[in-house]
């Protein structure tokens, strides 16, 4: 006897959903990548010997203290991260970045804002939220929320359907469509590489807090734009500034709570 109806309906409805999933989901390949797997992330955690001590971390950026032509963060963070350049906004991936003021707190934006203010090129990375939507919507918790609040990724568990990106309200995460290895500047074999169907972002420099040394925009910055600190402690440098000044959060009617400081 042939395939009943039922049957093909179960075919078809089997192939509809392959060719919708991403490549890695559609291919089976939850697996884990070879050159991935041969340089893990620290494993070290918060409170780690080594590490800094902090039990709420965040970052506060003095933005008037920018300078519109300069990209030290940006260059110091992908460098450091192994963050591709595909050398297109198609496929870009980025841990951090540069908007102008007004696509960064659109309901600040007005005519009458002053040309300068209106251009003014912020950084814009991810805020580490406390209530990170990101998180809740992970079907592999690939990506997680730490005590110390980074809100990290174990990208050998990214299967790439990209629920973390529609969920996140600040366009933090990245997603490699294509190979990101032949398109790392200079290549550092400390940190891993992801692969083709991962999803990647700014990890609070992790990696380096495990190792007793502040992120790298931080010391990267000549201008000393950016703070980083734990938010608990009550003489923090970040508590020092947003106890002096008035500080605005991206988008805080979403309930996200980001801890990423602006000081206009
Ligand atoms: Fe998640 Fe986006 Fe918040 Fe970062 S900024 S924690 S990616 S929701």
């Amino acid at each position: 006897m042939g395939p009943t109806r039922r049957d093909f309906l179960k075919m078809a409805g089997l192939s509809t959903l392959c060719l919708a999933l991403p490549p890695r989901l559609a291919h089976g390949a939850a697996k884990v990548e070879p050159s991935a797997a041969a340089a893990p992330l620290p494993a070290a955690g918060p409170g780690a010997p080594g590490s800094l001590p902090g039990r709420r971390w965040a970052m506060v950026a003095e933005v008037g203290k920018c300078r519109a032509d300069c990209r030290d963060c940006i260059d110091a963070c992908h460098g450091a991260h192994n963050v591709p350049d595909f050398g297109n906004p198609k496929d870009d991936v980025h841990w951090i970045g540069q908007a102008p003021m007004t696509q960064v707190f659109p309901a600040g934006a007005h005519p009458r804002l002053p040309e300068n203010l209106r251009n003014l090129p912020l950084p814009v990375l991810c805020n580490h939220c406390e209530n990170p939507p990101c998180v809740r919507v992970c079907p592999t918790k690939a990506t997680f929320r730490r005590a110390d609040g980074i809100v990290a990724m174990d990208y050998h568990r990214c299967i790439g359907c990209r629920f973390c990106m529609a969920a996140c309200p600040y366009g933090a995460r990245s997603m490699n469509w294509r190979d990101p290895r032949p398109f790392i500047a200079r290549l550092d074999p400390a940190f891993p590489t992801r692969t083709q169907g991962v999803v990647e972002k700014c990890n609070f420099c992790e990696e380096r807090l495990a190792k007793g040394v502040l992120p790298a925009c931080v010391t990267a910055c000549k201008e000393k734009a950016l703070t980083f600190g734990d938010l608990v402690e009550p003489r923090s440098a970040v508590r020092e500034l947003l106890g002096k000044h008035f500080s605005l959060r991206r988008r805080p009617e979403l309930g996200t709570e980001p801890q990423v400081y602006y000081i206009l």
